[in-house]
């Protein structure tokens, strides 16, 4: 049986997704909103694949751009919610947590009319010290959350989290974790943004069915700035030209393989036919 993997974008321009621009929320209005553009080249890969994925909102892109958001909608993909602002979950209070949860979902729903059931946290940032934010999506109807990387990379990761979907402890919440590759005793990074770029697709393909051999779905994401190869940042840093330029050109070709290679679908579609392990 071919299994399912999870296929989902972090919806963002990419000023908000930068870590030098993103406090800046004075300035993003004069910075070149480019997601429009990325968004719809990434849409018709998508769509030359028949792939349904799970586009994760920021809030604020939502409202500046709701026809966008419709068209995701009306190409039968799935959306969540990215928070609002885009601001690190263990930055934030509980209570500042739950407003940029609130105010993403109330962007999505009313364009949508549908209160969306999925998050990711933005820059993956739920982590050991964050234990109180799986109650924060709990009350605000969240179904599911896939915030966790369980690794850790320079800027994220929650090292010694669980790998594979898993029921949050005390809640019906589920959490599913982007997939990570165990070498020996070591929990590496596999697959997402910068990894499909910056690995060879040779890797990711044996990293996948390596998984998959195993019965477990690979959970991926991507930015649409990914894909944006007509960009060029004036301000950047040097590790965010690591982070966001690197192998760029290559990753659209990259994406045809690995959707001619395995099959993807939203995460809710994995949400609803996860069974716990009854071990
Ligand atoms: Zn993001």
């Amino acid at each position: 049986m071919t299994i399912l993997n999870g296929f989902s974008v972090d919806l963002e321009d990419w000023f908000q997704g930068l870590t030098s621009t993103n406090p800046q929320i004075d300035r993003w209005p004069t910075l070149e909103s480019r997601v429009v553009l990325a968004t719809q080249t990434l849409l018709a890969i998508l769509r030359t694949h028949h792939v349904q994925a799970t586009f994760f909102v920021l809030g604020y892109v939502a409202d500046q751009y709701p026809k966008l958001i419709e068209q995701i909608c009306a190409d039968g993909h799935e959306l969540g919610v990215h928070g609002y602002y885009h601001r690190f979950v263990h930055q934030l209070t509980p209570d500042e947590f739950t407003r940029e949860l609130e105010q993403g979902i109330a962007a999505v729903e009313r364009i949508i009319g549908e209160r969306p059931i999925g998050h990711r946290a933005p820059y993956f940032s739920i982590n050991a010290s964050t234990p109180w934010a799986f109650d924060c999506m709990q009350k605000l109807g969240l179904r599911y959350d896939s915030s966790v990387f369980p690794t850790r990379n320079l800027l994220y990761g929650f090292p010694g989290a669980p790998r594979f979907p898993y029921q949050v402890e005390g809640q019906s919440l589920l959490e599913m974790p982007v997939s990570t590759l165990r070498l020996g005793n070591k929990i590496l990074p596999m697959v997402g943004g910068f990894y499909t770029r910056a690995l060879p697709y040779r890797f990711t393909r044996w990293a996948i069915r390596q998984l998959n051999q195993q019965g477990h779905p690979v959970i991926t994401y991507i930015h649409p700035w990914e894909l944006d190869t007509g960009q060029h940042y004036n301000q950047v840093t040097p590790r965010e030209r690591l982070t966001h330029y690197h192998g760029r050109q290559a990753l659209t070709a990259k994406l045809h393989k690995l959707f001619t290679d395995f099959r993807f679908t939203s995460l809710d579609v994995l949400f609803r036919n996860f069974r716990p392990n009854p071990n």
